[in-house]
């Protein structure tokens, strides 16, 4: 399969917006974005979209590129040698990240998230978190920059990334069986380093570090406990995602998911849990804490207890369209605005219109679709999106 696969082909939807500018293609030279120095632009009064949920959370995808070969997300047969990742001039500038998120804040959003492809491989990635770090919400709150990293190189920029700001970190570990870890990674990463960037993430206080372990039937589910018993009475907190059926390479199966509260079950069995409240609005996490005191879990749901209901997460893709789902098959093309020369007031009014139209809530209607129509349907793979 090609990239061109995997990206959405056609032009974007630029709702409301008064006289599009041209979107321009990669060969052409980009335009220099109006010089825009605010830390803070003056609120747009909040969005809300068809269904009346708020844009709070923007995930940005900063690299479509990976070290590892997870085989739930880039399946070496699909991401090989030969596989077409983005050029460098096809990726948003860290300018051009940072006016989206600036006028993102105007909207509302509260949180940034960093992601990938893997966040850290994008070289300079420290210079774009201090720049975000200066933003402000229209009340003048600096906004919670999160990052999901693999591991692999946090041991070595733990550090310089909380010295440019970043807020936590949450990383991936899908096992500590080295064996089975190395074969899901498929590039043979040893967990012991995954395990030393937790810790230093912890100590350069980017905590509460989160770590997300998906969970695959048949593949890592008799990993669920060891996992919680390592994790159990330390200061991360473990969380259990749900198989999900995004971009169309993973090879995705129903039967292959794990539901959140059989994982839940499991574990109380050897070490009873109670639940606990949500701590924000839109929070993807159901939270259970050990009833002997010793920290919590949490379970995201996405397949058998969706909830879209309360999802107030856009994404940017890594060339900078605008996703309003995770499972969305096309974004809207920002970066064609940006280097086209839009200022700050026609970008705003830009994803103002895109969220104000947004009606996504594909988890929830998951169910309702045959195995021939979710195939059907066009998805984009997660390393391009963002998770
Ligand atoms: N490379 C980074 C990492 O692995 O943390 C950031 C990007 S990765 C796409 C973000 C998150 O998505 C990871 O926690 C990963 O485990 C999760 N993920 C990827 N494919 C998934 C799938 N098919 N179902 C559920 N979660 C998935
Ligand atoms: Fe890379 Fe993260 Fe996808 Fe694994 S889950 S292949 S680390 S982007
Ligand atoms: Fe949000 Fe789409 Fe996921 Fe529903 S399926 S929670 S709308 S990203």
């Amino acid at each position: 399969m090609t990239h061109e696969a995997t990206k959405p082909a056609a032009a974007p939807v630029r709702l409301g917006m008064p006289a599009p500018p041209r979107p321009v293609g990669p060969a052409r030279p980009a335009r220099p974005a109006p010089a825009t120095s605010a830390r803070r632009l003056p609120s747009t009064g909040g969005l809300s979209d068809l269904r009346g949920r708020p844009l709070r959370d923007l995930r940005i995808s900063v690299t479509d590129r990976c070290n590892f070969r997870c085989v739930y997300c880039m399946p070496k047969e699909v991401f090989g040698r030969d596989y077409a990742f983005l050029d460098r001039d096809e990726l948003l500038s860290f300018e051009e990240i940072t006016r989206i998120a600036r006028v993102a804040a105007a909207h509302g959003v509260e949180k940034l998230r960093l992601t990938g492809g893997e966040p850290l491989l994008r070289r300079g990635i420290e210079e774009l978190i201090a720049g975000l770090a200066e933003l402000r919400t229209p009340d003048g709150r600096p906004l919670e920059i999160a990052l999901t990293t693999n591991g692999s190189a946090l041991a070595m920029k733990a550090a310089s990334l909380k010295a440019a700001g970043l807020t936590r970190v949450t990383v991936s570990l899908d096992s500590l069986d080295e064996a089975l870890f190395q074969s899901m990674n498929d590039v043979r990463f040893p967990v012991g380093r995954v395990l030393d960037g937790i810790r230093a993430a912890h100590d350069a206080g980017l905590g509460p570090v989160k770590v997300n372990m998906v969970v695959k039937r048949g593949l890592n589910d008799h990993e669920i406990l060891p996992m919680a018993e390592h994790f159990k009475g330390t200061p991360f907190t473990l969380r259990f995602i749900e198989y999900m059926d995004v971009g169309t390479s993973n090879g995705w199966e129903l039967g292959e998911v794990v539901p959140s509260s059989e994982i839940v079950a499991r574990i109380g069995e050897r070490m009873p849990l109670e639940p606990l409240g949500a701590t924000a609005p839109g929070e993807t996490a159901a939270r259970w804490r050990y009833a002997d005191g010793e920290g919590e879990i949490g379970v995201i749901s996405s397949v058998t207890q969706a909830f879209c209901g309360t999802c107030n997460r856009a994404r940017i893709s890594t060339e900078g369209r605008l996703f309003t789902c995770l499972f969305a098959s096309e974004g809207h093309d920002l970066r064609a605005l940006l280097r086209g020369g839009v200022d700050d007031a026609g970008l705003a009014d830009a994803m103002g219109a895109i969220w104000g139209a947004r009606d996504d809530r594909y988890s929830e209607v998951r169910a309702t679709l045959t195995p021939e129509l979710r195939a059907a349907r066009p998805k984009i793979e997660m390393s391009y999106i963002g998770g």
